[in-house]
């Protein structure tokens, strides 16, 4: 008979093969032309989807997983949330070793998925037997056939963005892509990115995304590891406190840094002229791209792909919040004045 249901088998087969949108009217006045690639339009509303699903069938692939497997992480964030939907699909469990300072909206999100939780301390340092970490690398050791994402240290990171999110972003440019801007946390995106995309021309000019607040920038820059440059930040998943293992330093030609304050402005700023409804660190890149332009860095001839990790619905209560947003200090007394006039 002939098939006529058009239906995905399960969820995961929608993971990846995201659009890629030209932005209009952010980029009003810019030289070059823009476009960005929403990764929250993968089925776990981020671009971990890819990590989670590759790391997870390689080591099905390599016989290290079976069904009933449990598979271990130490995150509250995106990557959380993705192994939790994968693991759900193929049926192994999910254990996550997560901060006592994530949000309780997380936890009961990662719950609700399926996720084993346990709630570490989160002020004690990384090497304490109470630390995510550690309760981590525990339940590894204690747990026969699990597997350990372990994301910063795992170089199946990057591949699966070398395998995924290059190929699409040189396809969906039809090869004309000049400039690649993305954030840079694990370094997994960007590494892997762009390590196919200079394989097609080396000429493509890789931009990083760093916070202040973390040691990125300045270890591309010297190969120094500076402790100095380690304070606290807002932006999560954006920059990092050590040096990750899947990043590929020498495959990104310059880091830029962004501050807490603009690129939560501007996350909100994509939404009202874009429609689209991103994550903090789309705002960051953003920002990135403002300065970038400012600096007159591209020519009008350019096509400059910047990378949307997430969706906006993860900071309801953070950038998206009005309230948080004076919290931190982020409105000066004129926009709270403004925003104060706003009748519901
Ligand atoms: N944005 C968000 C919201 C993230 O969760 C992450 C991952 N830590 C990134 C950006 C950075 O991606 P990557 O880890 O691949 O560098």
């Amino acid at each position: 008979m002939e098939q006529k249901i058009k239906a995905y088998n399960n969820i995961l087969e929608l993971v990846g093969n995201t659009p890629l949108v030209r932005l209009n009217k952010i980029t009003k006045g810019f030289t070059g032309n823009f476009f960005a690639k929403i990764e929250a339009f993968n089925p776990g509303h981020s671009s971990k989807d890819r990590i989670a699903m590759h790391i997870i069938e390689e080591a099905e692939r390599k016989g290290i997983l079976t069904p009933g497997s449990t598979i271990i992480e130490t995150t509250s964030g995106n990557t959380g949330f993705s192994i939790a939907m994968v693991s759900i699909i193929k049926g192994y469990s999910c254990v996550l070793a997560v901060s006592s300072k994530s949000s309780r909206d997380k936890i009961d999100m990662l719950r609700s998925m399926g996720a084993t939780v346990y709630v570490c301390p989160a002020h004690v340092s990384a090497d304490d037997p109470r630390s995510y970490y550690e309760v981590a690398k525990r339940l590894h050791q204690e747990t026969k056939g699990s597997i350990y994402i372990n994301q910063y240290f795992n170089e199946l990171n990057m591949d699966a963005h070398y395998a995924s999110t290059g190929p699409e972003i040189w396809e969906q440019t039809g090869g004309q892509i000049t400039h690649l801007v993305a954030c840079s946390g694990t370094g997994g995106t960007i590494s892997g990115t762009s390590r196919y995309l200079k394989e097609q021309n080396p000429n493509i000019k890789i931009i990083g995304v760093d916070a202040y607040g973390s040691v990125l920038k300045k270890y591309h820059e010297t190969r120094e590891f500076d402790r100095k440059e380690i304070y606290p930040y807002r932006i999560e998943g954006l920059g990092k406190n050590l040096i990750p293992a899947a990043t590929d330093f020498d495959i990104i030609d310059e880091f830029i840094k962004v501050t807490d304050s603009e690129s939560a402005h501007t996350a909100r700023e994509i939404a009202r002229t874009e429609g689209i409804f991103a994550g903090y660190t789309s705002g960051a890149v953003m920002q990135a791209l403002k300065q970038l332009n400012e600096a007159g860095t591209f020519k009008s001839t350019d096509n400059v792909v910047v990378i949307f990790p997430d969706h906006g619905s993860r900071y309801m209560s953070k950038v998206y919040s009005d309230k948080w947003m004076e919290d931190q200090g982020f409105f000066d007394t004129e926009t709270v004045a403004e925003a104060q006039k706003i009748q519901y």
